[in-house]
């Protein structure tokens, strides 16, 4: 039995996907979690939903981020969970991609990240602990045609994690990283058969991973069993780092 001594989260992109079963994973072991998504609309998704408090945010927008600390300052006190997880991609070889498409993607999957990580630093500072996750991807160490915004902002989350986990390691704060591989979300749902068949040549288990996978690994870098390890990163892949 993983024992958690945590109780309270922040989960970026819990509206769906990976996010949304890692709140209701957090939320079972008894972590009030803060859910964040971009519209109420989205949020429909996790309401009613036991521990789970479902809030408005754009982590892309640094004003909106600010709202969010204040509120969870408020209502909860100290955060003991920060995962950042929330991602967008907008694929283009790069000779075609917009200078939009690039910022976006930064926007969102990089400064959002830091935005949120500098704010809630300082509350887990003063409360003596926290457990960050960030979310990479494969894309981020090895690369992907088409996506060269995407991975330069995985890349940079991967860095990100080291530094800051050398930064904070004294206030008994983990940083660590999960570079998903395949995961059947809506982020991939766009794939054609020909292409998902191509990447499942590639992954040595022969299957695409689910939510539950990655879910499983944060809910262990949350627990106290997991306090020796920091700044690390996991791929989560079914081996398709290997190749
Ligand atoms: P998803 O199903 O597309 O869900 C994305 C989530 O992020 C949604 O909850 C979305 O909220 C939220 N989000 C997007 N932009 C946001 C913003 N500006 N502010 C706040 N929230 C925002 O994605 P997923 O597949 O679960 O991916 C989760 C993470 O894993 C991402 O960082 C992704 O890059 C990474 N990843 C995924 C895969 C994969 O195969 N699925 C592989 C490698 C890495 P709304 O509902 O409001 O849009």
């Amino acid at each position: 039995m993983i024992k958690v001594d945590r109780k309270t989260a922040i989960v970026t992109g819990g509206s769906r996907g990976i996010g949304k079963e890692i709140s209701i994973l957090l939320s079972k072991n008894n972590i009030d979690v803060i859910a964040i998504a971009t519209s109420e609309e989205s949020l429909k998704s996790i309401e009613g939903l036991e521990n789970i408090h479902p809030f408005c945010c754009d982590i892309s927008n640094e004003e909106s981020v600010e709202n969010l600390c204040s509120f969870v300052e408020k209502k909860f006190g100290y955060v003991d969970i920060l995962i950042n997880n929330a991602g967008i991609h907008m694929d283009n070889i790069l000779l075609r991609m917009k200078s939009s498409e690039w910022h976006k993607v930064i926007d969102v999957n990089l400064n959002g990240p830091f935005y949120l990580t500098r704010l809630i630093l300082k509350n887990m500072i003063k409360n003596k602990k926290g457990s960050i996750v960030n979310i990479s991807s494969i894309s981020g160490t090895d690369g992907n045609k088409g996506q060269g915004n995407y991975a330069a902002s995985k890349g940079g989350i991967l860095a990100f994690t080291k530094s800051l986990a050398k930064e904070v390691a004294r206030r008994n704060i983990t940083v660590n990283c999960i570079a998903p591989g395949l995961i059947e979300t809506d982020m991939i749902s766009h794939l054609s058969d020909t292409v998902r068949q191509g990447y499942l040549d590639k992954i040595p288990l022969k299957k695409l991973g689910k939510p539950t996978d990655i879910a499983n690994m944060i809910l262990f870098l949350c627990s106290d069993e997991a306090s020796y390890i920091t700044g690390q990163t996991f791929y989560i892949d079914g081996g398709m780092s290997l190749n």
